[in-house]
């Protein structure tokens, strides 16, 4: 913008700059040529005036002359002279001199005296102080301190007998014809040894003479003269001289029109080219600052405006360039646009586009659901079908979708997480309406290749404005939600609030539980069982308890599940089996016989190493395989059956004992149970902790103990929480109790006191 601005500008400045130089020296040669004419004519009419003033100077001799001559050749005068008669003498030189004109008539004895003049007083001194020849005919000569043009005559009768001289003065008279006939100021001075004596002149009696030294230029009361200075007579410190000043104004003032003139075309002219200048600058500098602001629109992202110039020079060409670039860019643009918003393989949107779609219908303040549909068991479908099919299949799903998803929706697929729609103006009701349409499609038999399929698809949902307000936890709901979901009557979940509190804590638990061991945030506690028959403690179980850094104790019914969720439960395990053969290696050396069980989890059970690692560890702290136990759930065994007998076998080999636990919450029968080479059944602490009050527990109780002691194995009650209840199952046979009555777990330290101290406690109640 700036660059522009300066471009034209300068533009402007250089074509402005170059026609003032041109203009300005046009200007001045104007001026200096009309200066110099005006001092030439100055100076012309300086010669012409002084040669007028010669002419005129001879022409007044040549009167004086002859009317000299005529007055020396009168017979009465001659005879006057002769005679010595003044008187008429005196009056024939007043006659003639006021006859011609001249100012004085003079007469002259042979002596060279004045003997007569035409003055009106009688025997007047004259003074002439010097003369010099001027013309032909005449003199130049100061006459009582005056300038005068004198003529002489000889008076002969028949010999010489005297003189007669004529005078004209050089008055203000002349100096105005002078003027008169040459236009030019006339003045006359007089000076003796550099003293003005007397002056004249048409410009009155202040005029100062030309100074020596000035023979030029000068100016008088504001007005330039050009002078010439005429030396008439220059003798014995006398100097007569006729000054001649030329008006320079009026010479100049010819030309001042021609100025006027030539002013007002440079002012024509300036404007004239500026405005053109301006129209050049501008017809450069807007094609330029047009191309500039539409790069600049490019460089913003607008790429509709079509860039071009109605001209076929390089400017042109620069526009079409740019037009050529802007389609490319935009192109690419949109391409990377594309890819940025779409899933690769099946051309639909993906997440990054529902976030969009979902901040623009919260910020609208519209509501709307979003719904993600997903494979059951994704993982393993890949596994089976391969990446290829799975691809194809995917692809296949996404069309088989579009023909089904409502107008305005906007399907998305997320590698791993299936599809992901937004369908605005749905309430949760209509929410789930749509998914089970969806569903319903989706979960008919579908070919691809030869494969032919037929999958269980899930929906989780999240509505807005209600349950999110952002795109962000809008997404992380819904997978929440997803999480819920299950094959059969709950295959759409819908997000629940509460739910999202516990997710959050059950990541964070998933996400900590891995490091818990290294962190020796892990602790194992152990709860004695009590033998009944004997009233002694000879076992215990061991229990973890993890101490989380910032959430505290986390109970092992949350901890346990999240991590056979996350595969962490091998390292617990491991961590838990090191720890009990380590205490149980110290207890030996103490001399305090106990066995103690562990529980297992079904993923041990899975792992066909873990009979093996087992084995390895008793070797190696060299305990004896009758100090442990393992209790195993129902749920654990039924999950993968085959390889858990195949690992309870091999620990029962390792002369392992092995109990079931939580008897009586799974479906198992006691009649499965009898297959499996467990010595104990451990029946759960639901049918014990009320033992005390509810016949129904009794009835049950009582009969899982008659029927595993039929079958050969010895039944511990747990949950034993009063005296009641432990007097109850004494007298239902049952071989060994646990539970807060006897003792909560405790740390080994607190359990070496403890047994310490109850050593006598249930004998006694034995024999009572
Ligand atoms: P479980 O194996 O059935 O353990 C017995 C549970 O009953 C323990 O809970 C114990 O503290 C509790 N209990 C004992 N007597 C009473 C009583 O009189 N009243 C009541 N109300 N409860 C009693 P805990 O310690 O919270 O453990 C819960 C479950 O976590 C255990 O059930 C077991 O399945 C699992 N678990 C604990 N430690 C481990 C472990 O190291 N590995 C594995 N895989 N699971 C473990
Ligand atoms: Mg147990
Ligand atoms: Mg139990």
């Amino acid at each position: 913008m700036l660059r522009i601005k300066r471009l034209r500008t300068r533009l402007v400045l250089l074509l402005f700059g170059l026609l003032v130089l041109v203009l300005g020296a046009v200007f001045v040669a104007v001026y200096s040529a009309t200066d110099s004419s005006a001092n030439r004519q100055a100076r012309q009419q300086l010669d012409v005036g002084s040669n007028v003033f010669a002419r005129l100077l001879e022409l007044r001799a040549r009167e004086l002359s002859s009317a000299t001559q005529v007055l020396v050749a009168d017979f009465g005068f001659r005879d006057a002279v002769a005679s010595g008669d003044l008187p008429t003498i005196r009056s024939a030189l007043i006659n003639q001199s006021a006859r011609i004109g001249a100012d004085e008539a003079l007469f002259f004895d042979l002596a060279g005296q004045v003997r007569e003049s035409s003055r009106t007083e009688v025997g007047a001194r004259i003074d002439i102080s010097a003369v010099q020849p001027l013309t032909q005919d005449a003199l130049l000569a100061v006459i009582d301190g005056r300038p005068y043009l004198l003529v002489e005559a000889v008076v002969m009768a028949p010999v010489m007998v005297g003189q007669v001289a004529m005078a004209f003065r050089l008055d203000e008279a002349l100096a105005l014809e002078m003027q008169k006939l040459t236009g030019l100021q006339v003045s006359f001075v007089t000076s003796l040894d550099n003293q003005v004596l007397y002056r004249i002149s048409t410009l009155g009696d202040t005029y100062e003479p030309i100074p020596n030294e000035s023979n030029n230029a000068l100016t008088i009361e504001d007005e330039s003269y050009l002078g010439l200075r005429n030396i008439l007579l220059e003798q014995q410190g006398y100097q007569v001289s006729a000054e001649l000043l030329s008006p320079r104004s009026e010479a100049l003032a010819i030309f001042d029109l021609l100025k006027q003139e030539l002013a007002i075309i440079t002012l024509i002219a300036l404007t004239l080219s500026s405005l053109v200048a301006m129209v050049i600058a501008g017809n450069l500098s807007r094609p330029v600052k047009q191309l500039a602001d539409s790069a600049r629109q490019i460089g913003l992202g607008d790429f509709s405006q079509p860039v071009s110039l109605p001209r076929d020079d390089e400017l042109g060409l620069l526009a079409s360039s740019i037009d050529t670039m802007r389609q490319g860019i935009a192109e690419r643009e949109r391409q990377i646009a594309h890819s940025a918003y779409h899933d690769p393989l099946t051309g639909l949107a993906n997440v990054l586009k529902v976030a969009e779609r979902l901040s623009e219908g919260v910020q609208a303040g519209r509501k709307g659901a979003l719904i993600r549909l997903f494979l059951d068991a994704e993982a393993e479908v890949l596994t089976s079908v391969g990446q290829t099919a799975h691809s194809r299949l995917m692809v296949a799903y996404a069309g088989r979708l579009n023909t089904v998803i409502p107008t305005g929706g906007l399907l998305a697929y997320q590698p791993g997480q299936g599809f992901l729609l937004v369908l605005d103006g749905l309430d949760v009701d209509q929410a789930v309406i749509a998914s089970d349409l969806l569903l319903t499609a989706l979960s008919e038999r579908m070919q691809v290749d030869e494969v032919k399929l037929t999958l269980t698809w899930l929906a989780g949902i999240v509505v807005w404005p209600e349950q999110g307000s952002d795109a962000e936890s809008l997404l992380r709901q819904v997978g929440i939600a997803a999480a819920d979901a299950q094959p059969g009557p709950a295959r759409i979940a819908v997000y629940q609030a509460k739910r999202d509190e516990a997710y959050m804590r059950r990541m964070r638990l998933i996400r900590d539980i891995h490091f818990a061991p290294q962190l020796k945030e892990l602790t194992v506690v152990y709860q004695p069982k009590l033998d009944i028959r004997t009233g002694e403690v000879r076992q215990l179980e061991a229990l973890m308890r993890w101490t989380h850094s910032e959430l505290g104790a986390i109970r092992p019914d949350e901890f346990i599940i999240l991590a056979e969720q996350t595969g962490s439960i091998h390292r617990l395990t491991q961590w838990m089996l090191a720890a009990v053969v380590s205490q149980l290696g110290y207890w030996i050396e103490q001399g305090l016989e106990m066995q103690v069980a562990m529980n297992l989890s079904a993923l041990d059970l899975d792992n066909p190493d873990f009979p093996e690692q087992v084995a390895r560890i008793l070797r190696a702290q060299e305990i004896p395989a009758r100090y442990i136990a393992f209790e195993v759930t129902e749920s654990a065994l039924m999950n993968n059956p085959a390889a858990s007998l195949q690992s309870l076998r091999r620990l029962r080999e390792l002369d392992i004992e092995l109990a079931i636990d939580d008897y009586g919450t799974g479906y198992s029968s006691l009649a499965t149970i009898k297959s499996l080479p467990v010595q104990q059944l451990k029946i759960d602490k639901s049918f014990v902790l009320n033992l005390a009050t509810s016949s129904d527990d009794l009835v049950i109780v009582k009969s899982t103990i008659e029927l595993a002691h039929n079958m050969g194995l010895k039944v511990v009650a747990e949950g034993v929480e009063d005296a009641d209840s432990l007097s109850r199952l004494q007298q239902l046979g049952c071989n060994v109790a646990q539970g807060y009555f006897i003792s909560r777990p405790l740390a080994a330290r607190d359990l070496e006191q403890w047994l310490q101290a109850n050593r006598d406690t249930y004998r006694q109640r034995e024999l009572s």
